[in-house]
């Protein structure tokens, strides 16, 4: 342990027994490893033991590669208000130790028998699901992210597939997932800067995508946060005109220097008049409870507005009016799936686009938590996992 880090907590399971999973033909038949060394792997980890543990070191046990698992040494992983959420417990309870994240970039350190798609050493990412039923018209359509069984989220969630383990994400040194949720993340990208694209990027392509958002269309995006940052760097790639809409003059030349063509103030009434019916399509990525209505009045006919944030206490009411008068279509929108996912890659290698980051040291993730939660952040936390430290010789989870 590294003189300094905070003291783990009792440890909660036994080691697994390394000898005999090995032995075990399913989990070692024909895994290709560059250290010749089958079977199951303890990670370094930080994550949280109970709601108010704050995020501590951790010691994860990850499977041995099944024939379509890859194993992927990580190498950065984003901080999304999500993982704040969850570690905190404010999405109702969860199982804990719980290690976040689902912004992961890493390289294949081992892969089964059957994936012959990745190679040992390629630069990939895991975003928020690492499994889904495979068989809905959901998954059928490449939307595993609206899977009717619902998808295996990347953290805390049961692994079906694994024997209802609950699984554990990015703030760690190693993971194994299927190979049909793992994305190949181009060389061109640095790696920190691409990590949150998993969780960030895609939220915000995937609606984007969904209108055909092409050159001549012009999107509003709503907050300046991780997402929003996002959504105003790829609506431009797309060759939009885009417009960023803010609470706080103090965001206006950020919002430029991103590359935005407008700002304008929120509660400047007179700066929404000017904007009415100029937008074809908006992009709230707004969490907290806000008025929609006046964001309407600033959409043309056949506009849209995609909120992507999810308050936990009610929005105000949204006045149908404004939605009948101009044929509005008020939708929302979950991450993307697995094909999309790797298409927004590709789309970001193509044009240049990753996300703005701060990359911080495990010892400073709890100071980045409370900085997310006040909004101090440009615009992403990203962990570099050889932070991490080394594995205690017992798995925590
Ligand atoms: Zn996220
Ligand atoms: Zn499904």
């Amino acid at each position: 342990m590294t003189p300094g880090r905070p003291v783990p907590p009792p440890l909660a399971k036994p080691l697994p027994d390394l000898s005999a999973d090995a032995a075990d033909t399913e989990g070692a038949t024909g895994t290709a490893d560059v250290t010749g060394t089958p079977g199951p792997r303890l990670a370094a980890a930080y994550g949280a033991t109970a709601s108010d543990s704050g995020l501590v070191p951790l010691t994860v046990a990850r499977r041995s590669p099944k024939e379509d698992d890859v194993e992927i040494a990580i190498e950065f992983c984003g901080l999304c208000h999500s993982d704040v959420h969850a570690t905190r417990g404010e999405w109702g309870s969860q199982n804990y130790p719980l290690v976040p994240g689902h912004e992961i970039v890493g390289r294949v350190s081992r892969v089964g028998s059957a994936v012959d798609d990745f190679t040992l050493g390629e630069l990939v990412g895991v975003g928020c699901l690492v499994d889904s039923c495979r068989e809905c018209d959901s998954c059928l359509d490449g939307l595993e992210q609206y899977c009717e069984n619902g998808m295996t989220g990347t953290y805390g969630a049961k692994d079906r597939r694994n024997g209802d383990a609950i699984t554990q994400g990015g703030y760690a040194t190693s993971v194994v997932v299927d190979r049909r949720y793992v994305l190949h993340v181009p060389e061109s990208l640095d790696p920190a800067a691409a990590a949150p694209l998993l969780c960030a990027g895609v939220t915000t392509y995937s609606p984007l995508r969904h209108f055909d958002v092409e050159e001549g269309d012009v999107v509003g995006v709503v907050g300046l946060g991780g997402l929003g940052h996002m959504a105003v760097k790829l609506a431009k790639a797309m060759g939009a005109e885009v417009k960023v809409f803010t609470t706080s003059e103090s965001k206006f030349a950020a919002a430029r220097e991103l590359g935005a063509d407008e700002v304008i103030l929120s509660r400047d009434e007179a700066a929404m008049d000017a904007a009415n019916r100029s937008i074809d399509v908006i992009i709230d990525t707004v969490a907290a409870p806000h008025d929609l209505n006046p964001y309407f009045r600033t959409l043309r006919v056949d506009g849209a507005l995609f909120q992507l944030g999810l308050p936990s206490e009610k929005m105000p009411p949204v006045n149908p009016g404004a939605l009948i008068r101009r044929r509005i279509a008020y939708a929302g929108s979950l991450i993307g799936g697995i094909a999309e996912t790797q298409q927004m890659l590709d789309f970001c290698a193509e044009h240049g686009v990753t996300s703005d980051v701060e990359v911080v040291r495990a010892d400073q993730l709890n100071d980045a938590y409370d900085r997310m939660v006040a909004g101090d952040v440009k615009y992403r936390f990203v962990l570099d996992t050889s932070t991490l430290g080394t594995p205690s010789e017992r798995a925590d989870a």
